[in-house]
């Protein structure tokens, strides 16, 4: 899909959930406060929204920050009735929501059918019964897998949430959520490393000193190792960290844990510059030294450079090369140029794999 995706978010602030996960504050994290959420609130939003959309946008409608299909089966009708009457009109395209694993049945499912859902994205968190149970996530592992599972014979978009970083986890339980989350192949993901944000029952674990947060090297470390398996199995990941909002930011109710506002570009960037080093490293050194050009589509050069230009940065000292620039080309892959000649080329794909070998490798930078 070429066409720009603008999603339209309906906060519907822990609306639906049976209980109170430990990491959890809806409200802080969406900024929403009042809680008075029904169809005129939803059209309300959109006909907000699509006056300053263009036209040719591709719009959906995501009932985001609760358990949307654990509400009120009336209360769901009245909200997907109203969006619906914007699908059907063709002003938005799609409907998504995001649950819990044990908020879907067939019954379910039928009704979010019948109104219209089409993307249910499922917070599986992570599929290790102890650290579900630390969290207070109030289900298992085997519900995650039955919703999937359900969700997907249904005919739905799959979506995953994973956290890692959550208590009781580690970087093994956390890469076998990620593994066992790509065998239910879901169609997109997002990675959220987990965070302590104010008045929440974690922040009180990390007070007392019970829980400790990733830091910020272990999240982006940890983060490009399942990015990239996602990656490589061809699931898009469509989120990596929370959005930096008025209220989500280190100054005000993230308290502690790797929050960075360019988190995303921080992964993508340390991934990147893993593969070029790779390649970098198998070259002639009498090849690169006087400068080398990266020809590259334009939606990688960002990526490649690092953030503040760090990778060529760090790339130029390691290498001791006098120049790193870029030039920009149309297809997906990537040619290292030197003074007259193609020194090497490598595929978006080979960027994911790459990172994979070199960290199961245990090589550092
Ligand atoms: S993580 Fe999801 S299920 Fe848990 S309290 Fe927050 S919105 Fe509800």
């Amino acid at each position: 899909m070429n066409k720009k995706v603008k999603i339209i978010p309906i906060f519907v602030p822990h609306a639906g959930c049976p209980n109170k996960c430990v990491f959890c504050n809806q409200r802080r994290i969406t900024g929403r406060k009042d809680d008075k959420i029904d169809g005129v609130y939803v059209r309300n939003r959109v006909e907000k929204y699509i006056k300053t959309i263009d036209k040719d946008t591709y719009v959906e409608v995501a009932f985001f920050g609760g358990s949307f299909t654990a509400i009120d089966p009336q209360i769901q009708k009245d909200l997907l009735m109203a969006a619906r009457l914007y699908k059907d009109s063709g002003i938005i395209k799609r409907i998504r929501c995001s649950t819990r694993p044990d908020a879907i049945n067939e019954e379910i499912l039928r009704l979010q059918k019948e109104y219209g859902m089409d993307i249910i994205e499922l917070g599986i968190q992570s599929l290790d019964d102890d650290v579900l149970i630390k969290s207070n996530r109030g289900h298992n592992k085997s519900q995650s897998l039955s919703a999937s599972r359900l969700i997907k014979e249904h005919g739905f978009i799959l979506g995953h949430q994973i956290m890692p970083g959550l208590p009781g986890s580690t970087r093994e339980k956390d890469l076998k959520t990620c593994l066992e989350s790509i065998e239910m192949k879901p169609d997109m993901v997002r990675i959220y490393p987990t965070l302590v944000i104010k008045d929440t029952d974690l922040y009180d674990m990390y007070l007392e000193g019970s829980y400790k947060p990733l830091t910020l090297e272990e999240a982006i470390e940890l983060s490009a190792y399942i990015y990239s398996l996602y990656r490589i199995n061809d699931i898009n990941v469509i989120r990596i960290g929370l959005q930096n909002t008025e209220s989500v930011n280190e100054n005000e109710d993230v308290i502690a844990g790797p929050f960075h506002p360019a988190f995303r570009q921080l992964v993508e960037d340390r991934i990147f510059l893993f593969a070029l080093k790779s390649q970098l490293s198998k070259l002639n050194m009498e090849d690169i030294l006087e400068g080398i050009v990266i020809h590259a589509p334009q939606e990688l050069m960002s990526n490649l450079a690092g953030q503040k230009r760090n990778n060529v940065n760090k790339l130029k000292e390691i290498f001791s090369i006098k120049d790193i620039s870029f030039k920009m080309k149309n297809n997906d892959i990537i040619d290292i140029y030197g003074k007259n000649k193609k020194l090497c080329s490598f595929s978006n794909k080979d960027v994911f794999q790459n990172y994979l070998t070199m960290q199961s490798e245990d090589l550092c930078i």
